[in-house]
């Protein structure tokens, strides 16, 4: 038996992969709280708006994007699926707010030869400043110091570490340049700079194409093709920004649960794994508990309460994945009656040099057209790696509610008081992959496969923190167990 760890949606990603694998045999997933889903949580207001507490829009490119894309059809949530064009406003208006002014970040070429009001110069500069800057050569760094030396400090403070922020909650002056933006370091390191590596990478593609087509193949697209459902095909070919789901993204991890139910897998809720041992000829969980057996374990559990689990056998492996950290995030969801955004736009993000709680908030409503809706939604993202700074240990509901409603009227001139709201504080929900991440994580596994434990990990602790990496990883531990499986 294969025993997945954590009903997340990676935990329940590594089940619907692992029960393909005829050679896993039969698989259970044992989840601790009351429910699946893990951040993944959907809820309605009592008018109806929908209320996303955790993630709402996936990217459908790149093959981590076209392999969640694959699982939507197979799990019969095309007829659900809502998809965001590039020229529909949430995808050409991405908002930074600084100095008490939202400004537009250019989308288009046209836009990058302007001078933006955020900045004092058209972006398009940021190639001669690279073009200048010297080569260091470095293992890693923060995305921020990489930035800086590379763009200059005005990019850094005023876009990258905003866009930091809407991704990990997080400060770029921690988060791994080598882990996040790993192609551009890697052209730095290579070439001397990214826009010399840019070229260069466009000029071999290129090469190899007419190459390819000389002998009537063109590897690139024919993988991608033989791999895309109609679905990835139809994203592609229509191009897709982003897309959710009717009901919320919550819509994915039931549509999960319904799939592995019916194909045999059993689904424990309220089932808190405590401890591992790996034994010679078997693992020992400790459950609840009581004490249970299996073959092998997928672990889609966050790196610290994996190390909990190993403490005792492993120390050595446990201390690596408590090194991971992670940060706390406040949401507010709020809804006001009728059309009060000054604008349609994805939403906006703040830097964090304007030292504010907000991290920066959603324009929900914005998803579907203006003429269908009769209030307007907005989740507030507060906290993140700032989160202690601005609300100490534990905050009050009434006192996040507040600084979500005193940011908005501020910020977007909304006077009206929101006629619902939810408000969450999610504990340690979004893994910081600091500078030294790559190595930590090929440390993780190379101890994993030199003490040949029969176990493997998922989730956003390691691979990256978005719906479509946490799959991807979860699809890539099945690949792990199976392939030390055969080598055992
Ligand atoms: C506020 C927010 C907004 C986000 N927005 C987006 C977005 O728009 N787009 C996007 O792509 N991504 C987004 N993300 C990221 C994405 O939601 C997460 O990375 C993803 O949901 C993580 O899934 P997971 O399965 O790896 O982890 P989790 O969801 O944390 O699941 C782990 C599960 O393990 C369970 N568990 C813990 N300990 C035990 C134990 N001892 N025994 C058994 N079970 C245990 C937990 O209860 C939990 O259910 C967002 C994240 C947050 C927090």
């Amino acid at each position: 038996m294969t025993v997945v760890l954590g009903g997340g949606i990676s935990g329940l990603s590594a089940a619907y992969y692992a029960i393909n694998e005829t050679r896993l045999a039969s698989v259970a997933l044992l989840e601790a709280s009351d429910r699946v889903g893990g951040w993944i949580r959907s809820r309605n207001s009592p008018s109806g708006a929908l209320f996303e507490q955790g993630p709402r829009l996936v990217r459908p490119q790149g093959p981590a994007g076209l392999n969640t894309l694959n699982m939507i059809e197979d799990l019969q949530l095309t007829n659900k699926l809502i998809s965001i064009g590039r020229s529909h406003p949430m995808a050409r208006n991405r908002l930074i707010y600084s100095q008490q002014a939202l400004h537009v970040l250019p989308t288009s070429l046209k836009g990058l030869f302007k001078t933006i009001s955020l900045l004092d110069r058209p972006l398009i500069n940021i190639l001669w400043t690279d073009l200048r800057a010297s080569k260091v050569s470095k293992e890693d760094e923060s995305i921020y110091s990489f930035v800086q030396r590379r763009f200059g400090q005005d990019i850094a403070d005023h876009i990258i570490s905003p866009i930091v922020c809407g991704v990990y909650a997080g400060d770029a002056r921690q988060i791994s340049v080598n882990f996040m933006f790993k192609s551009l370091f890697e052209m730095e390191q290579k070439h001397g700079s990214v826009v010399k590596g840019l070229l260069i990478n466009q000029l071999e593609k290129l090469f190899s194409r007419t190459k390819s087509r000389e002998t009537k193949e063109d590897a690139d697209e024919s993988v991608e093709d033989s791999s895309a459902t109609s679905l990835a095909r139809k994203a592609r070919l229509e191009n897709w920004a982003i897309w959710s789901l009717q009901g919320g993204l919550e819509q994915l991890p039931l549509a999960l649960v319904n799939n592995l139910e019916k194909r045999g897998v059993r689904i424990e809720t309220g089932t808190k794994c405590e401890r591992l041992t790996f034994k010679a000829d078997r693992v020992e969980l400790s459950v609840n508990g009581n004490a249970r057996e299996c073959s092998r374990v997928i672990s889609s559990l966050p790196a610290k309460k994996l190390a909990e689990l190993l403490q005792e056998q492993y120390p050595e492996l446990s201390a690596e994945l408590r090194a991971i950290p992670s940060v706390t995030v406040a949401v507010a969801n709020l809804e006001y009656r009728g059309d009060v955004l000054p604008l349609e736009a994805f939403g906006f993000l703040i830097p964090p040099q304007e030292n504010l709680p907000l991290l920066g908030v959603i324009f929900d409503s914005c998803m579907v057209p203006k003429k269908s809706n009769t209030s307007t939604v907005l989740t507030v993202m507060m906290g993140g790696a700032w989160f202690e700074k601005h609300f100490g240990p534990s905050p009050t509901e009434e006192q996040l509610l507040k600084t979500a409603i005193d940011g908005v009227r501020d910020i977007l001139c909304i006077t009206e008081e929101p006629v619902a709201h939810h408000i969450a504080v999610l504990k340690d929900c979004i893994p910081q992959h600091v500078v030294g991440h790559a190595q930590r994580k090929k440390r993780i596994h190379d101890y994993i496969s030199a003490h040949r434990i029969p176990l493997a990990v998922c989730g956003s602790s390691y691979q990256g923190v978005g719906v479509n990496d946490v799959i991807l990883s979860a699809k890539q531990a099945v690949r792990d167990v199976v392939k030390s499986r055969i080598t055992r």
